[in-house]
């Protein structure tokens, strides 16, 4: 009998083996791999993508983080609830603003879309950092996590006194910290009531005109012609390009013929012999017209660039580049328009405050930021935001030089109704024609003031069609200084 051979078969069968374990370990391989690869994709989106993800506007997965974390709370620094989700008994949930349209612009809207720190800080609010067993109790039961809440820089108070003090004009009012950056308060007027815009949207909008819009935050979207507080600028051109500044001297006769136009001094004063200190605290147009005759164009212009005109501020807010045109082939009426800030030179109160802060803190410019930190509904810190230096926009001999010159303003100028304080205050006034109806000007106000024990703040009002700066935005300006020097 022929003995049956298993070799053959056996060989077969070793064959097959190997053949399926090399498809098994091709599989592994490829399941391992797969794995790896959702393993990064996920913390990648994780660490880098979820915030962008989770922020954009066009996310319709917004609503999937809404269902599983109830939105947490915006607070002021000083411990108050400006925005909070109140939880029916029905898990319905309102979005309660308990001051309504005092911190419209700075905390935003969350519903028809979102703004201010409710857009921003859409990350931070929808994610929970509960403890880890609550969370899991409270995925088991389908029930939501309370979101963290979001700490804010933004002073209750200062922002209460600036909302008043600017009453019912329109405008706008920022306050900062120029050592670090922080927005103390931010103020824009025409306002809405947050609790109420879901009612108003249809009118909202059917408003088009977007300078009028109640939306538009007028802090960092609205611009506007400079007016005298452009002088500043001016009179550091001027000292850059001139070393004997000192030996400056012109005679105001409240008037100066240019090409096509006629520049003539705030209510037609009459200033008389003065040097570069006085023309700046009695912001003299005449003087300054003079002065812009002999700049040089291209210089004044790196100038503006070096300080942000034309360019994106470094702050979360949406906001408009300011604007400066100046061209080496502009004529005389453009150059000495621009020069005492009217012209088409435009910016916005945001940048004003940012160069008056650079100022205050020896040249150096900190980011202007309104989140101070996030905390889980426990109080426990998650992120803190520190200051940061943008960068350095002035020397410090510069920024102790215009100081010196604002101090002037305060001391003998027009901005007199900030001396014999307890605090030691500097600024520079501005009334800004802003059309071809000269008889209306937005009034202005920059600057800062300081004391030993409290530091420094910055502030920046402008109150459109307000007249003249040292009569409607320097005691707006006035207040807000009194409030936080006596805290
Ligand atoms: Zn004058």
């Amino acid at each position: 009998m022929k003995k049956p051979s298993t070799e053959p078969r056996s060989r077969i069968s070793t064959n097959t083996k190997k053949k399926k374990n090399r498809e098994f370990v091709v599989i592994t391989y490829l399941f391992v791999g797969m794995f790896m690869l959702m393993m990064g994709y996920f913390a990648y989106f994780q660490i880098f993508r979820s915030e962008d993800f989770i922020n954009s506007p066009y996310n319709t997965r917004q609503n999937t983080f809404a269902e599983h974390v109830v939105r947490g709370e915006i607070r002021s620094a000083d411990g108050k609830t400006l925005a909070q989700t109140i939880v029916g008994e029905d898990g319905s949930e309102t979005r309660y603003y308990p001051y309504g349209s005092m911190f419209a612009h700075a905390v935003g809207y969350d519903s028809n879309g979102k703004s201010g720190i409710e857009s921003f800080g859409n990350f931070s609010l929808l994610r929970s950092h509960a403890f880890f067993l609550e969370q899991v109790f409270h995925g088991i039961q389908d029930q939501k996590n309370q979101g963290d809440n979001i700490v804010t820089t933004l002073n209750y108070d200062l922002q209460e006194t600036a909302y008043q003090a600017l009453g019912e004009n329109r405008g706008a009012v920022v306050v900062l910290e120029p050592d670090t950056g922080k927005i103390l308060a931010m103020v824009s007027k025409p306002d809405f009531d947050p609790n109420t815009i879901e009612a108003q949207w249809d009118s909202i909008i059917s408003n088009t005109d977007s300078e009028n819009s109640i939306l538009v935050n007028r802090a960092t979207q609205g611009l506007y012609p400079p007016g005298s507080t452009f002088k500043i600028l001016t009179t550091l051109e001027y000292i850059r390009e001139n070393s004997n500044y000192q030996n400056y001297s012109y005679e105001c006769t409240g008037s100066i013929a240019m090409e096509n136009t006629e520049i003539h001094c705030y209510n037609h004063a009459v200033h008389g012999m003065e040097n570069l200190e006085t023309s700046f605290a009695k912001s003299c147009n005449t003087s300054y017209a003079n002065i812009g005759l002999g700049l040089d164009k291209k210089a004044f212009w790196q100038l503006c660039d070096s300080v942000l005109f034309g360019k994106d501020l470094p702050i979360s807010y949406p906001f408009n580049k300011s604007s400066f045109v100046l061209k080496e082939n502009s004529n005389t009426d453009e150059v000495t328009q621009t020069a005492i800030g009217q012209g088409e030179t435009l910016v916005t109160p945001m940048h004003m405050a940012m160069l008056t802060s650079a100022i205050a803190n020896k040249g150096i410019l900190m980011r202007p930021y309104v989140i101070d930190h996030t905390e889980n509904y426990k109080g426990v810190t998650v992120k803190n935001y520190r200051a940061s230096q943008y960068g350095s926009l002035f020397t410090q001999e510069e920024a102790a030089k215009l100081g010196e010159f604002m101090s002037l303003v305060v001391s003998e100028g027009t901005g007199s109704k900030l001396s014999g304080q307890s605090y030691q205050a500097a600024g520079k006034t501005g009334s800004a024609e802003f059309s071809s109806n000269k008889s209306e000007s937005h009034a202005w106000f920059t600057g800062y003031a300081s004391t030993e024990e409290k530091g420094t703040i910055a502030v920046t009002v402008i109150v459109e069609k307000g007249g003249s700066g040292s009569e409607a935005a320097v005691p707006i300006a006035k207040q807000v200084f009194d409030r936080f020097f006596t805290m």
